[in-house]
């Protein structure tokens, strides 16, 4: 076979037939080389482990669609269509979780291994068929990674959280806010309501017993003056 075979990056052992023909790779055997042959891929395949971004991905073993087009060309196998999956992620401004759909466009070379593609360019530059099989694994990771969103919203006007106490803002309800009191005026309303108690003349009772309120009274006063 090709001088790549001994390659750790060969994606499957290829002997015979459908085995490998399997997930995200492709046998493009029966394609033949003959260029404008094509033919259609509709399967679905899942990965064990996630696809995406840190707050977004299609979760492992998630059932991904292909529906792709192959076609021969001079070089090797054109690769087109679209990959969709369902993917669960956390919104950056709620932080709640929530799921949603993600597609991708694919279009994608894949050289011939003998080819002068093949030959030209560096490994990284272009996608190469092993054995007849083309992996579609790292062209579908790398695309989804950038049709995700890095932040992510559970709604598109999700309004996020109230950045005085943190509760959703969407169970708070557009009323929901906080009355920030002025530190001498909270002083001034429990100043009023201890006031009834020292106002009121109480018969019967000793100057002595008169003599306590008036002094928490005068307290109170100097406390205030000393905060001015
Ligand atoms: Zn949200
Ligand atoms: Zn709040």
């Amino acid at each position: 076979m090709s001088a790549r075979s001994g390659s750790p990056s060969r994606p499957h052992k290829t002997s015979n037939g459908p085995v490998s023909d399997a997930g995200f790779v492709l046998d493009v055997r029966n394609l033949g080389r003959r260029p404008g042959t094509m033919r259609e891929v509709r399967r679905t395949a899942t990965e064990h482990e996630r696809m995406g971004l840190d707050l977004i991905a299609i979760p492992a073993d998630a059932e991904v669609d292909l529906d792709l087009q192959l076609q021969a060309v001079s070089e090797g196998v054109l690769v087109t269509g679209t990959v969709s999956g369902p993917t669960v992620g956390e919104c950056s401004r709620c932080l709640e979780p929530f799921e949603d759909r993600v597609e991708v466009r694919l279009t994608e070379l894949f050289a011939y291994p003998d080819s002068k593609t093949e030959q030209t360019t560096e490994d990284a530059e272009v996608y190469r068929m092993e054995d007849d099989l083309i992996d579609l694994e790292p062209v579908i990771l790398d695309a989804i990674g950038l049709e995700l969103p890095l932040q992510p919203l559970c709604t598109p006007d999700c309004a996020g959280l109230c950045p005085e106490c943190g509760v959703r803002m969407a169970i708070a309800g557009p009323d929901h806010g906080h009355e920030i009191l002025d530190p001498r005026w909270a002083k001034l309303a429990s100043f009023a309501t201890e006031a009834p108690g020292t106002g009121d003349p109480a018969e019967g009772s000793t100057p002595q017993d008169r003599s306590a309120p008036g002094a928490d009274d005068a307290r109170v006063v100097s406390e205030n003056q000393e905060e001015k």
